[in-house]
Parts: structure tokens; sequence; C-alpha cells
């Protein structure tokens, strides 16, 4: 028996955190893991989970449209209404805490609620209470960034726009990743007036150029108002709406503004100075390979060091964690063809190396794109165009990008990152047969590069 209370005390009960607690308690280990606000973290309460249910509510809108304009159906009056769904989206959630509450119980971690400071390399306190542990997991997520400009109060971040008592109508949303693009569409679904303004040329950043002009086109074709290379100097509050005014001295007046400018690593008063915890000059904590910060017991996993924020990338260095130290199996996380998606209307799906990154590190490759309307929107007037892109180094043949703009993109690219991930090149791709009519068999027939 150690000398220490616990193996493993992890700080914070996001997705990351409760997975390598569980894993590690799973191996033998005795884990704590402390946690002030929601279990589950960002994902299931702020993050994810109510993000897909807000984008599924939007959905409905066009799928009544699409049902009476082509296919025959007659509807009555539809409404949506904000605070009944709030109110379903809230149960659903608290439904989830008490899940992640039995998944802990059930592994034998002990959850302790309370803000958790690092007291020095072995101890942390909370609520007073001070326990001793041979290794500590620092996984505390993110929270979101709002620049520093004058009536930065009156706007929202992510985390409010969950729990708006009304729905705005009209809305000014800021930013150009993922966040901004998926409320710009729901809104937009729902009926809200959106306009998105973005500080550079094209949204997306990070994504494939093509993707990215793509989705800006089918955007615009929804009447979301979308600007470029414009960014907001000030906010004002009146009676009745914000007015914000932009660094082309133009105003613009909405019931509500929504930052989407981006995440921060939580390190806030975690006592890392008391271990000695190096920060990156990004601001998160700096970790090896191994996920092992500057101080050899304490690890660190997910948004907090800033490497691939996503869940399941949390999840994963979690797991690798687990077995690394718990199950005499070392594993480092591979941060390579992690397949994403945006769930944008319509949505991204995205694995592997975006063009510019692929011709930097192939030099040649062949490049295959195709745009159509799908056989769904054949009935109606939609003019919606799916996207799809194969990038594959000429070299070895292998498939190394592939991206898609489209119903269901995140769905099909799950599968396709399968194949990706195995290595599978332009060959295998053109010898399996599709399934039709769909449009993932497109990804099976791009036959010419272009
Ligand atoms: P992103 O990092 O994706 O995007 C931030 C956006 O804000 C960028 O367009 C950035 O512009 C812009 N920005 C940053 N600072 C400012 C500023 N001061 N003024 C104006 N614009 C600014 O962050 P998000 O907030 O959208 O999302 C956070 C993270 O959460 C994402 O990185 C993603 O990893 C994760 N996430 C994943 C989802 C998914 O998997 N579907 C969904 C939602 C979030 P620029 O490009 O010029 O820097």
């Amino acid at each position: 028996m150690s000398d220490f209370d616990f193996d493993l005390f992890v700080i914070g009960a996001g997705s990351g955190g409760v997975r390598a607690a569980r894993f590690s308690a799973g191996f033998g280990a005795r884990v704590a893991v402390a946690e002030e606000r929601y279990l589950g973290g960002t994902c299931v309460n702020v993050g994810c989970i109510p993000k897909k249910l807000l984008v599924y509510a939007s959905h409905f809108a066009e799928d009544f449209h699409v049902a009476q304009q082509g296919f025959g159906w007659s509807l009555g009056e539809t409404r949506f209404d904000w605070k009944t769904f709030i109110k379903n989206k809230d149960g659903e959630i608290q439904r989830l805490n008490g899940i992640y509450q039995g998944l802990l119980d059930n592994t034998g971690v002990q959850h302790i609620q309370g803000h958790a400071r690092i007291v020095d390399a072995h101890s942390v306190e909370v609520a007073g209470q001070r326990y001793t542990a041979k290794n500590i997991l620092i996984a505390t997520g993110s929270w979101p960034n709002m620049p520093d400009i004058p009536g930065i109060e009156h706007a929202i971040s992510s985390n409010e726009a969950f729990h708006l008592e009304e729905q705005p109508q009209r809305i000014l949303i800021v930013g150009g990743g993922y966040i901004a693009v998926e409320f710009a569409c729901i809104l937009n679904g729902l009926g809200s007036e959106v306009i998105q303004l973005y500080r550079g040329p094209l949204f997306l950043r990070g994504f494939d150029d093509d993707v990215r002009a793509h989705l800006a086109e089918e955007i615009r074709k929804r009447d979301i108002d979308l600007r470029f290379d414009l960014n907001v100097v000030s906010i004002e509050k009146t009676d009745s709406e914000f007015c914000a005014t932009l660094t082309d001295g133009s105003q613009l007046s909405a019931d509500q503004i929504l930052f989407a400018t981006g995440r921060v690593p939580l390190t806030e008063n975690l006592g890392l100075e008391n271990a000695g915890v190096k920060l990156n000059d990004k601001g998160a904590i700096a970790v090896d390979e191994t996920s092992r910060s500057n101080v050899p017991n304490i690890y660190a996993i997910g948004d907090v060091t800033d490497r691939m924020n996503l869940t399941p990338v949390a999840i994963h260095e979690g797991v690798c964690l687990a077995n690394t130290l718990f199950n005499n199996t070392p594993m480092n996380p591979v941060h390579s063809n992690v397949p994403a998606a945006v769930f944008s209307q319509p949505p991204i799906g995205t694995v592997g190396l975006t063009e510019a990154q692929a011709r930097e590190e192939f030099g040649a490759v062949d490049i295959y794109r195709s745009s159509f309307r799908s056989l769904r929107n054949t009935l109606t007037d939609s003019q919606e165009k799916t996207f799809m892109k194969l990038i594959v180094d000429k070299k070895s043949d292998r498939v190394v990008g592939l991206h898609m703009v489209g119903p269901e993109a995140g769905e099909i690219v799950q599968g396709f990152a399968v194949a990706i991930k195995c290595g599978a090149t332009k060959k295998d791709f053109d010898s399996t047969l599709g399934i039709h009519p769909t449009s993932a068999e497109e990804f099976v027939t791009l036959r010419e590069p272009g």
C-alpha cells in the first residue's frame, strides 16, 4: 500500500478527466476526481451535446419546407418554442450528469465536489481538505475567450447561449471558427436574423480552402449575412438592444451579440506554481508526448493542453494515460488523421490533410473534387450543393485527405476515417463499390483528378 491517499487525483470531471479516472480505477488504481462545476464538463453541459440537440431542432425548418415543397406533404402551422426546447434539453443534460455520476460510482472513483488547488507535487486541496496522490492529472478544459473591448460585458459566449430565456430574433455572431459557424446556422434555421462577422478574408482557418469557400457560399444561400474582414471594436447597450461599432466605423444592432472567439486553457487558481508546473507560450500546460508536464508525476490532457481541442481527443489522451500509468501498457496519444465535423448546415466532415498541408508534405498530389445537387433536393427549389474532395499522394497513391460539405458529412466521414487511418490508396477507393443511391458513393467513383 502506498503512503498516498490516491494513486491518481484528477482535477476536472469532463470527458477526458472522467475517462482517465474510470480506466485507471478499472486497472486497479485508487482514484479521486474533483469537479467544481458540472459532471461531464463542457461537452455534456455547454458544448457538443446541447449544441447537437440545437442542430436537430433547427433542422426541422428545412425538413418541413422540403416535405411540403417536393414530397407532397401538407403541414399545418409550424412554430418553434425556444422555452420548451431549453427545458427538454436541460432535462436530458441532467440525466447525463447522473450517468456520469453513476460511471464514477460504479468504478469506485471518489467524486469530490469543489475547486481543487495543487499544494505541492503530491498534494491537492479541495474545500479546505487536503488529499495526497502519487500522480496528479489536470483535465480542467478551457473557457470562452472574450476579447478586451469596451462593452464586452454586454456580449454573451456560447456558455450563456445555451441558457437564454428567449430566442434572439436578431443576433450578431463574432468569430469564424467551429462555434460561430455552428451557432449562426442553428439560429438561422430557427428563424433568427443572423449576421456573422469574421476578422479575416475567409472563415474556418485551418480547414481545406475549398471547403471553407464552399461552406461560405452555402451559408449565404441560406440568408445568413456573412461578412469577412470585419470585427467589433466596441458595444453599447440601449434600452432595447445592443449596438456594435465595427472596424469600418459602421454600426449594427441586435438582441444579442455572441462572441465565439476561441477558448483559453483553464489554468487559473490551480496552484500550478506551488509544484512548478510550466505553461507553454499559449498559456496551456506544456506536456510531452506522454501527456506528462515538466513535473514528473503531474500530467495534463484535453483542452488545458491546447493540443487538439476535441472531445474524442481528450478521451483518447485519457485512455492512453491510464494504460501507461496503471496497465503496464505505455501508449502515447496520436494526433494525426483525427476526423472532425463542423455541425454547420450543411455540415463539414474532414479527415487527414488539407490540400495545402498535403502539398507541403508530399509535393506532388492529385486532387479529386465533386460538387453536385443531392437527389433529395431535386424535387425542391433548393440550390444546395454537396462538395467532396480527395487528396492523394501521387507517389504512394495513398488518400491523405478526405473532405466533405453536405448532409450527414460527419456520419459519412467517420466511416471513411477508418480507411484513411489504415492507409487506403486511391486504388482501394476505386475498387470499392458504391451504395446506390447515396451521396457517399461519390467518394468511391471520383475518376479524374482536376
Ligand atoms: P476556434 O479556435 O475554432 O475559432 C475562433 C475564431 O475566433 C477564429 O475564427 C478566430 O479568428 C476568431 N477570433 C479569435 N480571437 C478573436 C478576436 N479577438 N476578435 C475577433 N475574432 C477572433 O474557436 P471556437 O470558439 O469556435 O471553438 C473553440 C474550440 O472548440 C475549437 O477550436 C474546437 O476545437 C472546439 N469545438 C469543436 C466543435 C466540433 O467538433 N464540432 C464544435 C465547437 C467547438 P482567426 O482564425 O483569425 O484566429
